[in-house]
């Protein structure tokens, strides 16, 4: 069965998209550990990051870069976590292979230790604000 992040790069489930290529595509967490947590994925449906071949492992880097960075800028060049949850004892939950990207204030808690939920319109704002800091 495909994966519910297949579903959404085949427009089954709605998602906030950042960005998308060929081979990638990045959208906003439903569930954020803070607002701007993004979500950067490949297209080809594996479980683990050891499963993708490597010219597509060193694609999605250089895509998660470019993501990254205007999260950072969205955000006035806020610091950020890269995380890969690889495997259900690392924490995966949906086994298709994506790393996270979520900004950290001061003081923010430890990634996944809390969310913070958007408002009624609020996630629909913060994609706009990424993709305007887009190269
Ligand atoms: P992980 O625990 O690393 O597998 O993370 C899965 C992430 O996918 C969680 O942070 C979820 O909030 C997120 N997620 C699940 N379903 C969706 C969805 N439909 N749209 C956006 N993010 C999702």
């Amino acid at each position: 069965m495909a994966s519910i992040f297949t579903k959404i790069i085949q427009g089954e489930i709605p998602c906030e998209k950042i960005a998308e290529t060929d081979s990638e595509i990045a959208f906003l967490d439903i569930n954020p550990c803070s607002h701007g947590h993004t979500l950067c994925i490949p297209k080809r449906e594996v479980a683990r990051l050891e499963e993708l071949p490597a010219g597509e492992a060193t694609s999605l880097m250089s895509f998660m870069q470019r993501v990254a960075t205007a999260v950072s800028r969205a955000f006035n060049g806020i610091d950020y976590n890269l995380t890969l949850n690889n495997g259900v004892n690392a924490g995966q939950e949906v086994l298709h292979v994506h790393f996270h990207v979520i900004p950290r204030k001061p003081g923010s808690p430890r990634p996944f230790k809390s969310r913070e939920p958007y408002g009624e319109g609020e996630m629909a704002v913060v994609g706009e604000r990424i993709r305007a800091c887009l190269d």
